[in-house]
């Protein structure tokens, strides 16, 4: 299995325009960026997971193929608002050479989708039903959707669980897309090869009204689950209070309720603003509360690389510009 990273950023992507917080303002002088959330999984077929408003720049910048099955995980912007970029794909094929890209959602995800793109549908895209607990018709891998919540904008909230057939076994990877908890706790989750988890925040928040996952919640996520492997932190955003910071008066930047701190001094861990301080803290993290790893900060063009006979450990590059 090979994932490719093409995005790894929050509903707005990183660095903000007209934001001058001590986040944005590092990325921009880095030359770092995270554009919306998305990964291609190549196993066989290739699986496009969400298809976020940056996919055009996300296929110049990475390269992609057209891909055989699209996962939708739920009816917010960042997660399907680029569809209709996939049209490229079938412009440049004669008429007859094309079939409709298999897109999975929920009910209530493709309704939102319907009411924006309802014109593709049976020209670019077939809608298909993802139905928790039930593997997805059509697909040569295995994948089982499980419900997760995150919040009430987004009833049709679904992770994914893509299971490769090996030689050696079935290789799993288990995503969460955005949530704040998982319903039912489904024993599929435990033990994966590779987790991709979401990390909005570095600390929970006071308010947590998005509905998202902070680093301080899913590092017990990370625990309970135990990924085999590896696991990837991804939809990172600016929304954590940084001590001193100008802009912490913004809408997005959240106030931490009980921040992460290092059990030896009681210091706060230092909040990060780019992809190596992020790294960082979280090794730091991981090693202080024995947090099974590793666990990967991704960036935007992030290849990682798996082989049953040969555990492979991502390239890492601490500043993916350069
Ligand atoms: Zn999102
Ligand atoms: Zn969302």
């Amino acid at each position: 299995m090979e994932i490719v990273f093409l995005g790894t950023g929050a509903a707005w992507s990183l660095p903000e325009y007209s934001c001058n917080c001590a986040t944005c303002t590092k990325m921009r002088a880095l030359g770092e960026e995270r554009t919306r959330t998305s990964f291609l999984i190549r196993c066989g077929e290739s699986i496009l997971v969400d298809c976020g408003p940056d996919i055009r720049q996300q296929m110049w910048n990475h390269g992609m193929e057209r891909p055989d099955v699209i996962l939708i995980t739920h009816e917010h912007g960042d997660h399907y608002l680029g569809l209709d970029d996939l049209l490229a794909f079938r412009r440049s094929l004669p008429e007859d050479e094309w079939t409709p890209l298999p897109v999975y959602a929920s009910e209530p995800a493709w309704k939102a989708i319907e009411i924006r793109f309802g014109y593709l549908v049976g020209s670019l895209i077939e809608k298909r039903v993802s139905v928790p607990g039930v593997p997805l018709e059509g697909t040569r891998t295995r994948i089982i959707p499980f419900k997760t919540f995150h919040g009430p904008t987004a009833a049709g909230s679904l992770g994914y669980v893509v299971e490769e057939k090996t030689p050696n076994g079935n290789f799993k990877l288990v995503y969460t897309s955005d949530f704040v908890r998982v319903e039912d706790d489904p024993e599929i989750l435990y033990e994966p090869d590779v987790l991709v988890i979401q990390s909005h925040w570095l600390n929970e928040p006071e308010v947590n009204r998005p509905h998202h996952m902070s680093f301080q919640a899913a590092k017990e996520y990370i625990r309970k689950w135990a990924p085999k492997h590896s696991t990837y932190l991804v939809h990172i955003s600016d929304g954590d209070h940084i001590p001193g910071d100008s802009c912490n008066h913004f809408l997005k930047k959240t106030k931490p309720v009980s921040p992460l701190a290092d059990p030896a001094s009681g210091e706060p861990y230092p909040v990060p603003r780019c992809l190596c301080e992020w790294q960082e803290v979280v090794d730091r993290i991981c090693r202080d509360y024995r947090v099974p790893g590793p666990v990967v900060v991704t960036h935007d063009g992030m290849r990682a690389v798996f082989d049953r006979n040969r555990p492979a450990h991502p390239r890492r590059r601490t500043n993916p510009k350069r």
